[in-house]
C-alpha cells in the first residue's frame, strides 16, 4: 500500500517528499491533521531500516510536529507513534510513524473517533479534498 504511494501508483495527500522519506495524510485520521511518515524503500519493522533512514524518519516526524503546532489545525501537542509489528497493532506492513495532533481537552473527541474506526473502515475514508486541504495547511506551516 505505502510502496504504491511511494511509486506514485496510489493516491495520497502528500505533505513532503525528501527522497528517502515521504509524509502524507492518514486516510483514517484519529484527529484532523493525522500524518504518516514512511521510508520510500519497503521495510516492515523499524529494525529493518538503516540507522540513517531511521534517523531521517524521526527527524521528519519532529519537523512535522512543529508544523502541526504552527498550523491552523488546532494542535497543542503531538503523538509520535510507531506500531512495530502486527502484535503491536501494525495494520500496514510497511514502517510508518504516526504524527497525530492533539488539542487540550480533545480526549472525548479522540475517543469518539477511535470508537468509529470499524464503521469508517466499512463506509470509507475521509474525502480526498479534505485531506488535501489539511496537507496544504501543514505544508504552509513547514
Ligand atoms: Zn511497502
Amino acid at each position: 500500500m505505502f510502496c504504491e504511494i511511494a511509486a506514485g501508483q496510489a493516491p495520497a495527500s502528500l505533505v513532503l517528499d525528501r527522497g528517502e522519506i515521504l509524509a502524507f495524510m492518514d486516510i483514517h485520521p484519529w484527529r484532523p491533521g493525522h500524518l504518516l511518515v514512511v521510508p520510500r524503500r519497503h521495510a516492515v519493522r523499524v529494525g529493518d531500516l538503516t540507522g540513517e533512514v531511521a534517523a531521517a524518519l524521526w527527524s521528519v516526524g519532529i519537523e512535522l510536529a512543529a508544523a502541526l503546532r504552527a498550523s491552523n489545525l488546532g494542535c497543542d501537542d503531538v503523538h509520535l507513534l510507531v506500531n512495530d509489528g502486527p502484535a503491536a497493532a501494525q495494520t500496514v506492513p510497511h514502517v510508518h510513524l504516526h504524527v497525530v495532533p492533539r488539542a487540550r481537552g480533545d480526549l472525548w473527541r479522540l475517543g469518539a473517533r477511535l470508537a468509529q474506526q470499524p464503521v469508517r473502515r466499512l463506509f470509507g475514508a475521509v474525502a480526498r479534498d479534505i485531506l488535501d486541504g489539511h496537507a496544504e495547511q501543514i505544508r504552509a506551516a513547514l
